[in-house]
């Protein structure tokens, strides 16, 4: 008998354990791996997409149609997207990812987080002050590339992840912001660039979209078309999500091109 009151006591604690909400952390981890699983997956189409277009080039000697176009997404829960961010050189508007900082503005050339002197020459870009001692478009100072200091600037600073609902006894809500890059096929396009250029480039080598990173490609190739930022609003629901509402997304001024950089 003493042993069914004691058994009864350990089940009476264990249901107690088990109806109490998952921790807040954790139940956010979980959310975040969903919210990778659905950009994961968007990728895998995109480059399932590309790759059945390239199969039809290689097996039957057809030419990809220009223009057919595929899509890349980037989420990063530790990074935070900046609207509304006047370059200090030129004041065109910008939007800035944190998660990938660029050099350079895509409308003056020049680094756009720091106070060019009166007399700069705004043709030579980038000019000595944007490149550092090794030639290279120049790494923007830290403090200057924060939250705080863009927040200062007076743009608007937002979390690419965002809870807004946290309360785990009901369903998690975040907005989240995602950067989607928006690839054409281009038959004309040629990747002739020399090696100089590749050492110099303030691009990320990977967003050439070449098989073979290399020199002198025969013509035709995905070229990045367009960049927008997106908008949504998830739902986190016993381990699933679910779209709550989404923006139309914003089309981000294209950087600087290579060839400009040269
Ligand atoms: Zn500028
Ligand atoms: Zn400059």
């Amino acid at each position: 008998m003493r042993l069914t009151l004691l058994s009864l006591a350990v089940l009476g604690s264990l249901t107690l354990v088990s109806c109490k909400p998952v921790p807040k952390e954790q139940a956010t981890k979980a959310f975040i791996k969903e919210l990778h699983l659905h950009f994961n997956n968007l990728n895998n189409e995109g480059q399932a997409r590309k790759d059945e277009l390239r199969k039809a080039d290689a097996k039957l000697g057809l030419i990809t149609a220009t223009g057919s176009i595929y899509s890349t997404y980037l989420f990063d829960e530790n990074a935070f997207v900046v609207f509304d961010y006047r370059c200090k050189t030129c004041e065109t508007k910008l939007i800035i990812y944190s998660a990938e900082t660029q050099y350079l503005c895509p409308s003056c050339g020049h680094c756009p987080y720091v106070q060019h002197g009166a007399n700069f020459n705004r043709k030579e870009s980038p000019c000595k002050l944007c490149l550092g001692t090794d030639g290279k478009p120049k790494e923007p100072n830290p403090t200057l590339i924060t939250k705080e200091a863009f927040e200062g600037a007076k743009a608007s600073v937002k979390p690419m992840f965002e809870l807004t609902q946290e309360n785990t006894a009901k369903p998690l809500i975040a907005t989240v912001r995602y950067v989607r890059r928006q690839w054409a096929y281009d038959t004309r396009g040629v990747v002739d660039i020399s090696q100089k250029v590749v050492e110099r480039a303030s691009v990320d080598m990977n967003y050439i979209p070449t098989d073979a990173q290399g020199v002198g490609r025969a013509p035709g190739f995905h070229r990045l078309d367009s960049t927008f930022v997106g908008e949504m609003e998830f739902e986190y629901r016993s381990g699933d999500i679910a779209v709550r509402w989404r923006r139309p997304e914003e089309a981000v001024r294209p950087w600087k091109d290579l060839k400009g950089n040269q």
